[in-house]
């Protein structure tokens, strides 16, 4: 391989999150030039490039160096690692940050109909998933032998072809899954895009840039979590109220002029606000309640 001064991250090209990825670089200041050929992205403004792949092919670009970085289902991510273990070869790529979008999970479905207690159910039925290593490393802690039936896709059909008797597949909503009479019974893991990279960080200029991506990276994902929270509220209710709201750094308390007992609260909390949270608050005497989104922050 011959050496590289400027970092490399493969994307999918197209696909569920093809599009979220290279929103989520722009947030982290990256700015690209398109090739003709639509497959590699020239990095303007840092020494960072973009390969646009099949999102099959992230974890052997990173194995082999051709990528130092990926953003890539961890479903996709640790079937390769447990293939590969399986192979008895050493771990090629790590996990280093979990992205928030993607979500989905691994898990095992079966006709409406068919009777299902515990795994010990799918005992000698055949299994038909895209993720084998994934479903035996599952079947084995499970203690249960059963027929591992590998296909590339429209797994959710293969019951119904009779070429399995249920299915291990990615699910979101569920939605595929009833509209072909299947039913979810166990999740083997829950998945999501993550940042992948090779298990050394390069040990030159690379390995700078890629440190700051992900300082850059861990701010973007903490701003979007991140929520300001206006409310008045009576001030002998404020401590019960503040610890309501998910962490943050601690809130600013301010007089309401023309009011003795009532002050202003303002905090920024890192995590989701619900319609539960602002009613739990109302109830401990919290009024005027405002959530606005924080667009940027620098403690
Ligand atoms: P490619 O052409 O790049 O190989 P693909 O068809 O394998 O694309 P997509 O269907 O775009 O992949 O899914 C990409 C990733 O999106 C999955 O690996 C998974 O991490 C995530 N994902 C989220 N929800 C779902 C879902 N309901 N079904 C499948 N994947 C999902
Ligand atoms: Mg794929």
């Amino acid at each position: 391989m011959k050496p590289r001064d400027r970092l490399r991250i493969a994307v999918q090209k197209s696909g569920r999150l093809a599009d979220t990825s290279q929103e989520l670089l722009a947030k982290c200041g990256l700015k690209f030039r398109q090739s003709r050929d639509k497959l590699f992205c020239f990095g303007e403004s840092l020494a960072i490039d973009l390969l646009l792949v099949r999102d099959d092919d992230i974890p052997g670009l990173i194995a082999q160096g051709v990528c130092d970085l990926g953003i890539v289902g961890r479903n996709v991510l640790r079937e390769r690692q447990l293939a590969a273990q399986e192979d008895g070869d050493a771990p090629a790529s790590r996990e280093l940050r979990a992205l928030g979008f993607g979500r989905c999970r691994l898990a095992i479905a079966v006709p409406q109909d068919m009777r299902y207690a515990s795994p010990s159910d799918l005992a000698g039925l055949r299994i038909a998933t895209s993720y084998p290593a994934s479903l035996a490393a599952w079947l084995r802690v499970q203690g249960v032998e059963a027929g591992i039936v590998e296909l590339s896709g429209s797994v959710e059909i293969a019951p119904r072809l009779g070429t399995a008797d249920v299915i291990c597949d990615l699910v979101s909503s569920g939605a595929t899954l009833v509209a072909n009479q299947l039913r979810e019974v166990a999740s083997l893991f829950d998945s999501e895009a993550v940042i992948a990279a090779a298990i050394d960080t390069p040990p030159d200029e690379r390995g700078e840039l890629l440190e700051m991506l992900l300082r850059r990276l861990d701010g973007v994902l903490q701003v979007r979590e991140s929520k300001l929270v206006l409310l008045q509220a009576p001030r002998d209710a404020l401590d019960s109220i503040a610890r309501l709201l998910p962490t943050g750094p601690r809130p600013t308390v301010t007089p309401i002029e023309g009011s003795s007992d009532e002050v202003a609260l303002q905090a920024v909390c890192y995590g989701a606000i619900t319609w539960q949270h602002l009613e739990d608050m109302k109830r401990r005497g919290a009024s005027n309640l405002l959530v606005l989104p924080v667009e940027k922050m620098l403690a």
